[in-house]
């Protein structure tokens, strides 16, 4: 990989952001009420390297909901509960359904296809459940030290509004549970997951916040070891086959790094060995995915030739 100078980078993230001011396409979400109301024209790029270095292009400061992005964190978690058991539980298979499909969870009794769609997402919330005496306490210490920021906070009408509006989400916990899979008090798995989709960060917290994912683990800002080199590559083979909704394959052809994205926009790309891309605008496209944000992010990953297949 040939690293550009930082003048380079920044001249170049600068050029990326434009070019991507002039997408028009795409809509914001809106079957959570609370995140239709988000200014649609926002756009942010951040690029964090192993070295420490930080760029940031557009509003990268401002705070919005990061939704799905959210799994990566409740995995690490359930991970460092329940080891290798808690693959009896949720599998690691790509789902090629949307992102919130019920179907596959009837075929396969109750056992969801990845922790990356929702019915995984709210899997790993039962184990938070249970095996953290206050989850969402637990969660936002981790999220708060991986990004070095004390303020983060869930927005709490987004929360309520998620809960109001959660019916298909109500509906894949029950099923598990109709399955022997979910342990905890339904309603309190559901409260938990909508609470942490409902977790505000930005652009930049995401960045420096996942980059000891492209660090085997240890984050090059702390030098802390946040998880073994194992989990650290275990959860970027999810994010390369299971991130990007069912778009998951073409990002994978078009940009080959692992990510994760939300509906509010957000996409954190990890480089292993490089660093991390995160991007943040909240038109999606028909996918699920922020419409800036991937043009953003292939375009930055080609024009430095991060691809690691
Ligand atoms: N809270 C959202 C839901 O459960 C997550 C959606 C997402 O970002 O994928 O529908």
């Amino acid at each position: 990989q040939q690293i550009k100078a930082p003048d380079d980078l920044n001249r170049l993230l600068k050029e990326i952001h434009q070019q991507a001011m002039q997408i028009q396409s795409g809509n914001v979400a809106d079957y959570i009420p609370a995140l239709a109301a988000v200014e649609p024209e926002q756009c942010a790029l951040t690029l964090t390297t192993l070295d420490g270095e930080v760029f940031n292009v557009g509003d990268t400061d401002t705070l919005f909901s990061i939704q799905s992005i959210s799994k990566i964190f409740g995995l690490m978690m359930a991970m460092d509960r329940l080891g290798d058991d808690l693959w009896q539980r949720v599998k690691m298979e790509p789902s090629g359904q949307a992102f919130n499909s019920i179907v596959q969870l009837e075929w396969e009794k109750g056992i969801p296809r990845n922790p990356m769609i929702n019915a995984g997402a709210i899997l790993i919330s039962d184990v938070l459940v249970s095996h953290y005496s206050t989850s969402k306490n637990a969660v936002m210490s981790l999220v708060r030290s991986l990004c070095g920021n004390d303020r983060i906070y869930a927005d709490e009408s987004v929360h309520a509004s998620e809960k109001e509006h959660g019916h298909r989400n109500a509906a894949s916990a029950h099923l598990m549970k109709s399955f022997d899979n979910i342990e905890s008090d339904v309603d309190e798995v559901l409260d938990h997951y909508f609470w942490q989709c409902a977790i505000s960060m930005s652009c930049e917290n995401l960045a420096r916040s996942f980059t000891f994912l492209a660090n085997a683990g240890v984050c090059p800002f702390s030098q802390r070891e946040i998880i073994t080199k194992r989990d650290a590559q275990r959860i970027n083979a999810l994010l390369s086959t299971s991130g990007m909704y069912d778009q998951s394959g073409e990002f994978a052809f078009t940009v080959g790094v692992p990510a994760k994205s939300g509906v509010g926009g957000g996409i954190v790309a990890i480089v292993p060995d490089f660093g991390v891309i995160s991007a943040w605008s909240p038109k999606l496209n028909e996918f699920g995915n922020s419409a800036r944000g991937m043009f953003m992010v292939r375009e930055l990953a080609n024009r430095l030739g991060l691809s690691v297949y």
